[in-house]
C-alpha cells in the first residue's frame, strides 16, 4: 500500500521535498513496518526517530514502543504535523538538528535509559552522524540506520579491502555491526539514485570481541586510526609518525613491540592491532 500522504500530503500544504535536507520519504507502509519490525521494540522502549519527515516510520514506532521522541530539522514539517494532528498520542514531535543534539539530555528525556535510535536521515550527513554515535557510544544501547548501501558496506568490510577504513575500526570498538535488509529507490519520494540499506549497530551488550580488549583510551585510538587511514597509502609508519605523537624512531619501536611490521599498510591492521599500537604509544609517552 502506498502511503496516500506522500506526495499528495505536501502538495496541499504547498511543501515539497527539500532537496538540500534530503528529503527522500518511504512511501510503502509495509516497508516502514518491516524496518521497525526488525528493530526489535517492545511497549516498554521510548525509542528516537532521527528525521520524522511525513512520519512513514513514526506511526509503526508508536505502535511498537511505548513513545517516540521525535526530532525533525524542518520546521515546515513540523508545522505540518502541529496543524493536522497527524501523529499518534505517544510521539514527541523535538524540532531540533540531531547533529548539534546533546545525546545526554535525550538519555534524561528517555527516563534515564541509553538510547534507541532509528534514523532515515538524509545521505549528506551519514558521515557526521555516525561518527556522533560512536562518539557517543556509552549513550546507545541501539541504532538502526538507513543508509547508502556504499556506506553500509564499508562499516562492516573486510580488512584489506578499499572499504575498510576509520569508519570500520572505529566502529568495531564499540558496537557490532549488522546489515539488516536492502532498499531500493523506489521505496522513496522522490526516489534516489543509490540503493541503500539498513543497518543495526549494537553498541550493548558491549560486543565480546571489544570486551576482550579491556579499557580502551578511545581518544589516543581514534589518533592512531585517523593517523594510519590519514595517508593510507603510505606504510604505517609514516603514517603515523606524521601524527607527531611520537617522534619516528619511537614510533617504529611501538609499531614493531606491537608484533606488525613498520612497512605494513593500515587497511591490513585489525581493531586489535590499532588498540596494542596505541596502547605501546601510551606506555612510550609516559616512559
Ligand atoms: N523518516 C522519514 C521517512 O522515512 O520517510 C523521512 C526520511 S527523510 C530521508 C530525512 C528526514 O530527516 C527529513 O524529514 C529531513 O527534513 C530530516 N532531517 C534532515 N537533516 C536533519 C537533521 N540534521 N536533524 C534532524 N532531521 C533532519
Amino acid at each position: 500500500m502506498v502511503y496516500q500522504n506522500s506526495k499528495s500530503q505536501l502538495k496541499q500544504q504547498g511543501l515539497a521535498p527539500n532537496k538540500k535536507l534530503g528529503q527522500n520519504f518511504l512511501v510503502h507502509r509495509h516497508t516502514a513496518q518491516r524496518i521497525v519490525s526488525l528493530a526489535g521494540l517492545s511497549k516498554q522502549d521510548t525509542v528516537i526517530e532521527v528525521g520524522v519527515g511525513l512520519g512513514a516510520l513514526t506511526t509503526p514506532l508508536a505502535e511498537a514502543a511505548g513513545r517516540v521522541i521525535g526530532l525533525e530539522t524542518d520546521s515546515g514539517l513540523i508545522r505540518l504535523h502541529k496543524k493536522e494532528g497527524s501523529l499518534p498520542d505517544n510521539v514527541e514531535l523535538i524540532h531540533q538538528d540531531v547533529l548539534k543534539s546533546d545525546l545526554d539530555q535525550l538519555v534524561r528525556l528517555s527516563g534515564g535509559r541509553r538510547l534507541k535510535i532509528i534514523a532515515n536521515l538524509p545521505y549528506s550527513i551519514s558521515s557526521p552522524f555516525l561518527f556522533k554515535l560512536i562518539e557517543g557510544h556509552d549513550y546507545i544501547d541501539f541504532a538502526v540506520v538507513m543508509l547508502q548501501k556504499e556506506v553500509g558496506l564499508r562499516l562492516v568490510a573486510e580488512s584489506g579491502t578499499k572499504e575498510y577504513g576509520v569508519p570500520t575500526v572505529m566502529l568495531a570498538s564499540c558496537a557490532e555491526t549488522t546489515i539488516l535488509m536492502r532498499v531500493k529507490p523506489e521505496e522513496f519520494h522522490p526516489r534516489p539514485k543509490v540503493d541503500s540499506v539498513i543497518v543495526r549497530l549494537a553498541f550493548q551488550p558491549v560486543p565480546s570481541r571489544v570486551s576482550a580488549l579491556g579499557k580502551i583510551d578511545f581518544n589516543l585510538l581514534k589518533k592512531v586510526v585517523n593517523g594510519a587511514f590519514g595517508q593510507r597509502r603510505k606504510t604505517l609508519l609514516n603514517a603515523l609518525s606524521s601524527t607527531w605523537l611520537l617522534d619516528k624512531q619511537a614510533m617504529e619501536q611501538c609499531i614493531t613491540a606491537s608484533g606488525l611490521k613498520p612497512s605494513i599498510r593500515a587497511e591490513r591492521l585489525e581493531l586489535e592491532d590499532f588498540v596494542r599500537i596505541s596502547r605501546a604509544i601510551r606506555d612510550k609517552k609516559n616512559s
